[in-house]
């Protein structure tokens, strides 16, 4: 199974179910640090739902053209530029120690998928609220353990919770406090 995560237009970044966990948890790490505006919540809940172990193998990734960039060109341009933040932050190995596993291929997944965003023009976008969350599905909670932004209130817990201690605990705990 491959998982895509593309610009809607034929540039694709495929990767297998093992290289798709691996950006997912990338990027988790470095959303978390860099989010602060009401939009970034909203990437960092898009982020945080191309989970595996709950959505299923192989069945994650999203196109840039499904993401709700923002009305005005400034906004839309200050959104790209925090993805591309993101990646960047990524890129530089953010709290890559506690992935607990060496990602050899990350650095060369990032660097494609940072190409396919500073490729892409937002403003081409056809925003799908089923993939992109609207301006109240902003992820809103974090896990305590791992220091990173959830998906509650779809499910508890974070793709390292149902990585490394499987899922049936995870959805038996309180969801996670506030952020
Ligand atoms: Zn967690």
């Amino acid at each position: 199974m491959v998982c895509v995560f593309g610009d809607g237009s034929g540039r694709d970044l495929d990767l297998s179910n093992g290289g798709t966990t691996v950006l997912v948890e990338v990027l988790t790490l470095a959303v978390a640090e860099l989010a602060r505006e009401p939009w970034h919540f909203r990437f960092a809940m898009l982020v945080a739902t191309q989970d595996q172990s709950i959505m299923g193998r192989g069945v994650v990734g999203f196109h840039l053209t499904e993401i709700d960039w923002g009305t005005t060109g400034a906004a839309r341009g200050a959104n790209q530029r925090f993805v591309l933040d993101v990646i960047a932050l990524a890129a530089a190995r953010h709290r890559w120690r506690e992935l607990r596993y060496d990602p050899p291929h990350a650095p060369a997944y990032l660097a494609a998928y940072a190409e396919i965003v500073r490729g892409f023009d937002p403003a081409t976008a056809r925003p799908d609220p089923e993939v992109f969350p609207g301006p109240d599905g902003g992820a809103v909670a974090s896990c305590a353990r791992h220091r990173v932004l959830t998906a509650w209130p779809h499910w508890d817990g974070c793709v390292f919770c149902h990585r490394t201690q499987g899922l049936a605990g995870t959805l038996n705990r309180a969801p996670a406090p506030g952020w």
